[in-house]
């Protein structure tokens, strides 16, 4: 067992606050059959079985009853024991119930502290745990789905999978840095640029894919720039669909919202509408404008809306000319049923304009499907597992290494070093960058006599 943590006993309340049919108490920690013990007054429970119990307090009386589970380590989620107590789902119960665990000399767990310790114990690596949060969070199904995916391994497996050729082809490209007359020829033979190209095309493929994954979790951020009256709100409630109901983030002030998140075919559509950015004197509201003009800078996206028979006005300019240079505009021309205009996509600057009605719907596909190719989503969710931002920064550090490798290949010195770049970037997507295992990885290959 990894013991880079203090090995104190953790308990948190697992379920969500407030009142439910039942609460569930999670403790981890090492040898937990004194505790489990001492909560059940002397019950012995069986291993991965429910034992109906009371739960009892040091005076002997009993708290709550419900089901003791117990997981002895280190077949468990942390890898240490765990005991599950799902007592009744109120809140005064659960603080009872977990004050007399921390009695028996447990301590409150930290945000993560579970997931952490599990990574720890190697009972899943760090791209894994990071779906945990991501299961739990997922904005739509297909995102649940994917994270669902992610947690059982699908992309730490295909990482797994291209560090393990990696470390084959330095294995190979090392060796000749013993023999410097005959390296280039040497790696010739042993086809290394053509094991390092299937390796650039598998990389290729896993980034395509994280990249609609972190898609799916990260979704699309939209800057909304509209007078009012023009049909933001409509326009909003005909995107979300029936999917979910808008979901108000940050109260503005009287009437309109600054932010607002809705689900557009899976990918969660961050909105800020600019309509709130008002000059304030509010000093609370202050700060959450400034906040909101430093995402708009983080933007994907600026949604221009404008009656259809009024065109662009010079309000719109003004905000327009407030937005950064680089943000992408779509601008939409609605009410289309009362100008007489047909729905359609049409160019104008090099910017998208798209005619709707967010009243009838009438064109509504058409902006859904502009805005989704903009970000690059492609709707290929089943096949999808969910991966971060901080996936696709490392993915595409290697790539670029490997670039590197592809192109400085008859300088082995290098090819080596960037060969060793690009591995580590991959490794730490699942944390597993230690140079010590790589060495003992690589030794551990070598031939016998070698
Ligand atoms: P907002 O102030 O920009 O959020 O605008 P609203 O969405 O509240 O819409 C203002 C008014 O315009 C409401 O009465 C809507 O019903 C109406 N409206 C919005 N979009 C359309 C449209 O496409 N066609 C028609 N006929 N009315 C619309
Ligand atoms: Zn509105």
């Amino acid at each position: 067992m990894n013991l880079s943590y203090a090995p104190t006993t953790i308990a948190a309340i697992a379920t969500a606050p407030g009142r439910g049919g039942i609460g569930v108490i999670r403790i981890s920690g090492r040898e937990l059959l004194p505790f489990a013990l001492a909560i059940s007054g002397g019950k012995t429970p069986k291993p991965r079985t429910a034992t109906y119990t009371d739960f009892f307090a040091a005076d002997g009386t009993a708290i709550d009853n419900g089901l003791l589970l117990y997981f002895p380590g280190p077949h468990s989620f942390t890898g240490e024991d765990v005991i599950e107590l799902q007592g009744h789902g109120g809140p005064v119960v659960l603080k009872m119930l977990l004050a007399r665990c921390v009695a028996l000399g447990a301590r409150l767990a930290e945000p993560g502290e579970f997931t952490r310790r599990a990574f720890l114990n190697d009972k899943m690596d760090l791209a894994q745990a990071e779906s945990v949060v991501d299961l739990i969070d997922a904005a739509s199904e297909t995102a649940a789905r994917g994270a669902l995916k992610s947690l059982k391994g699908a992309f730490s497996g295909e990482i797994h999978a291209m560090v393990e050729d990696l470390i084959t082809l330095r294995m190979l490209v090392e060796a000749t840095l013993d023999f410097p007359e005959e390296d280039i020829d040497f790696l010739k033979a042993a086809d290394a640029t053509g094991k390092l190209a299937s390796i650039r095309s598998q990389l290729a493929r896993v980034q395509a894919t994280a990249r609609q994954g972190a898609i799916l979790r990260e979704g699309m951020h939209v800057v909304l720039v509209g007078e009012p009256n023009v049909g933001k709100s409509s326009l909003m409630n005909a995107l979300a669909g029936d999917d979910v109901a808008i979901v108000t983030d940050i109260a503005g002030t009287t009437r309109d919202t600054v932010r607002e998140e809705i689900i557009i075919d899976d990918v969660p559509v961050h909105v800020i509408d600019t309509a709130g950015l008002r000059d304030t004197d509010d000093v609370v509201e202050k700060i959450g404008i400034e906040r909101t003009w430093a995402a708009v800078e983080r933007a994907d996206v600026a949604l221009v809306l404008v009656d259809g028979r009024e065109g662009i006005t010079p309000n719109v300019e003004a905000i327009l000319a407030r937005l950064p240079e680089r943000l992408p505009r779509v601008f939409v021309f609605n009410k289309i049923d009362l100008a007489g205009e047909d729905a359609r996509v049409d160019e104008e600057d090099g910017h998208p304009v798209v005619y709707l009605s967010a009243a009838t719907h009438d064109g509504v596909d058409l902006l859904k499907g502009k805005l989704l190719e903009l970000i690059g989503y492609k709707g290929e969710g089943e096949s999808v597992y969910l991966a971060r931002a901080r996936h696709l920064d490392a993915i595409h550090r290697a790539g670029e290494h490997l670039a590197v490798a592809t192109s400085e290949w008859q300088q082995v010195e290098i090819f080596a070093e960037e060969l060793r770049l690009a591995q580590n970037a991959l490794s730490e997507i699942t944390g597993e960058f230690t140079p010590d295992d790589l060495l003992g990885v690589i030794f551990s290959r070598f031939c016998i006599g070698k």
